[in-house]
């Protein structure tokens, strides 16, 4: 093999197009030409022809052609230039991306390499496609980001706002009921475990009363803020203290020597609290009277403790006011009137001695009535009206309230079914269930027997219950309510924004209405109260989500237009009903009174 045919077949074993051409002027046309001297095969992959037929021919006649490359400006540009030049035209004729090179060889001679890219542009148009695809997506995913990041924000705002409120005694900053009673649980649980003392101590202000009837409210609050500030430079890690109520304070108290020092201690206090206080520019006295009990001593639980130390200061009020009395089992007997309660309730509940009132609920827009809570009334020969703030905490303690509230979902179902019989109502009827009677083994038994023996639609029977539900076992209380909604029957969250409030886990129960507590709506009408603010939001937020507000305690007109400016759906309170006896409730069903005026 020559030479130039061992260069030719090296030329041929080339993926890529090769082309020499001599500058020449065409014979005919006059014009600048390029004489075809040399083809390699690859010259068929890209043209599509055989490389015989175009050798000796001129590029005007073939190549030329093609007309959308610009091959005469490729090659005199190379030419002007006296360098090679790189070129990436889209050839229609074989559907090929192309890398046209121009190397000049002499003054006579040009070299032209042809490359198919095509594989590679096209890979680099995906590339392309897919980085803009992928920052629209950053971009998005950016933005949705952010958003969540805000709403997140805003929950975890509200929940602290929540809590703060659920939590801490707004005048005094103190922590309240709810809170302390699982702090003391906490410290309860540890003192046992390491054998250290013990007690809790009640605080009740002598004359709040007196000074809030003479002074006014405002400056009884003083009061009671100035008083919890004296706690505070009392407390530490062995005391720590609580506004309890109305005009009660807690203190915890631990680690004490001995019960002469727990009293020095508390005295010490007690002492503090009886100094003159700053009031309107005047020095106003006053004092507390304290109870304590102690544990090991005087109980065993935290309950007891409470419930001893209470008797304690009842006694020390008896005994004359600035005082402090330690419990002892002779104080004991003022139980007696507390086990007479209990007894009267059992012979109550047997002898169905209670009645249900009804409070009527209405639709905020349409003014139409919804339907009626249930509420339970005891009247008591010996003890008169109780109120079921007292006995209701008893009857759950003595699990009476398992019969109790049987009676009274029987008893509010076949009142609503009388009332759809006579007089064609159709609104729903709403019942307090205690969290001791939702979690009773039969409770979703007896609710299946009550609907099918009154005959009333689930749809028209709503159960309300507290957040007190979900303390011990978040996950069983929900499948249970899950039950119950599948029965078809509604469930209401009572009493919201008092107890453990969060809005996180709203999410899980299967709620129809969530009520808003009357602590609220009190607070509602000064637009800059934290009050006024939480409710817009909380309304908002869950009427998204599907589920319907009730608001309660709605006492004022004014009260009455700011919730409807907030779109919550129904209100409920003593202006537009107070709770009423069934005969009351037929008078209004009957007369036609669906609408408020
Ligand atoms: P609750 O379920 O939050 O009931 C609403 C309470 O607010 C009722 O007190 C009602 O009379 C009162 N109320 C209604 N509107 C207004 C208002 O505009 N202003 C004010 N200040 N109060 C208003 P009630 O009947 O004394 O009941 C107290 C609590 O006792 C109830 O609170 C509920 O927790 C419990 N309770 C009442 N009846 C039953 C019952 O049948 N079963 C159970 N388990 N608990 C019940
Ligand atoms: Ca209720
Ligand atoms: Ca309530």
């Amino acid at each position: 093999m020559g030479i130039e045919e061992h260069y030719n077949s090296i030329l041929n074993t080339m993926p890529h197009l090769v082309l020499i051409v001599r500058p020449v002027t065409h014979p005919v046309t006059g014009k600048a030409d390029y004489l075809i001297e040399y083809v390699n095969q690859a010259w068929e992959l890209i043209s599509g022809s055989l490389a015989s037929t175009v050798l000796g021919k001129f590029f005007s006649e073939t190549v030329y052609n093609n007309t959308e490359i610009p091959w005469v400006h490729i090659v005199e540009y190379t030419v002007r230039n006296r360098k090679p030049q790189k070129h990436i035209h889209y050839s229609t004729l074989v559907n090929k991306w192309l890398d046209i090179t121009v190397n000049v060889i002499d003054e006579h001679l040009l070299c032209i390499h042809v490359f198919d890219v095509t594989d590679i542009k096209e890979g680099e148009t995906r590339l392309m496609e897919q980085n803009h695809r992928l920052s629209v997506l950053s971009t998005e995913l950016a933005s949705s980001k952010a958003n969540l990041k805000k709403k997140l924000d805003k929950i975890e705002l509200l929940n602290n706002r929540l809590e703060q409120i659920a939590y801490y005694d707004k005048l005094t900053g103190l922590p309240n009921r709810t809170r302390f009673s699982e702090l003391i649980d906490i410290e309860f649980q540890n003192c046992r475990r390491s054998s250290t003392p013990f007690a809790l101590a009640i605080l009740d202000v002598d004359n709040l009363k007196v000074l809030n009837d003479t002074l006014g409210h405002e400056h009884g609050d003083d009061l009671l803020k100035q008083m919890s500030q004296r706690l505070c430079s009392f407390s530490g890690r062995s005391i720590q203290s609580s506004r309890f109520g109305g005009d009660e304070f807690l203190l915890l108290i631990t680690g004490y020597d001995s019960t002469e020092s727990l009293v020095q201690t508390v005295n010490e206090i007690r002492e503090s609290l009886s100094e003159p206080y700053m009031i309107l520019n005047a020095e106003i006295k006053s004092s507390v009277s304290i109870g304590v009990a102690m544990y090991p001593e005087d109980a065993n639980t935290v309950a007891d403790l409470l419930k001893n130390a209470d008797i304690a200061m009842t006694d020390a009020k008896k005994s004359g006011k600035n005082s402090l009395s330690l419990f002892h089992s002779l104080m004991q007997q003022t139980l007696v009137v507390r086990a007479s309660l209990e007894q009267k309730m059992y012979i109550a509940v047997q002898e169905e001695s209670f009645r249900l009132f009804y409070q009527p609920q209405f639709d905020v827009l349409t003014r139409k009535l919804r339907g009626f809570e249930a509420l339970i009334r005891w009247f008591d020969t010996e003890h008169g009206y109780i109120k079921p703030d007292r006995f209701i905490p008893i009857a759950e303690e003595n699990r009476l309230i398992i019969p109790l509230g049987d009676w009274i979902l029987r008893k509010a179902c076949t009142t609503l079914a009388r009332w759809q019989r006579e007089f064609g109502f159709d609104g729903i009827i709403s019942v307090n269930v205690s969290p001791v009677q939702l979690q009773s083994s039969g409770f979703i038994d007896d609710l299946n027997m009550i609907l099918a023996e009154t005959g009333i639609e689930p749809q028209t029977l709503e159960i309300e219950i507290t957040e007190g539900v979900l303390i011990h076992n978040f996950d069983e209380s929900v499948s249970l309510l899950n039950e119950i909604k599948k029965i078809g029957v509604g469930i209401s969250l009572d009493d919201f924004g008092t107890g453990y409030s969060s809005l996180s886990y709203l999410q899980y129960l299967p709620l129809s209405t969530l009520k808003i507590d009357k602590s609220f709506i009190a607070n509602i009408s000064q637009k800059t109260s934290i009050e006024y603010d939480i409710t817009d939001a909380i309304v908002s937020l869950v009427t998204k989500q599907g589920i319907d507000t009730i608001a309660e305690g709605v006492e004022t007109p004014e009260q009455y237009e700011i919730m409807k400016q907030m779109q919550c759906k129904t209100i409920q309170g003593y202006l537009t009903g107070k709770p009423m006896p069934e005969e009351d409730c037929d008078i209004l069903i009957s007369g036609g009174f669906y609408e408020l005026d």
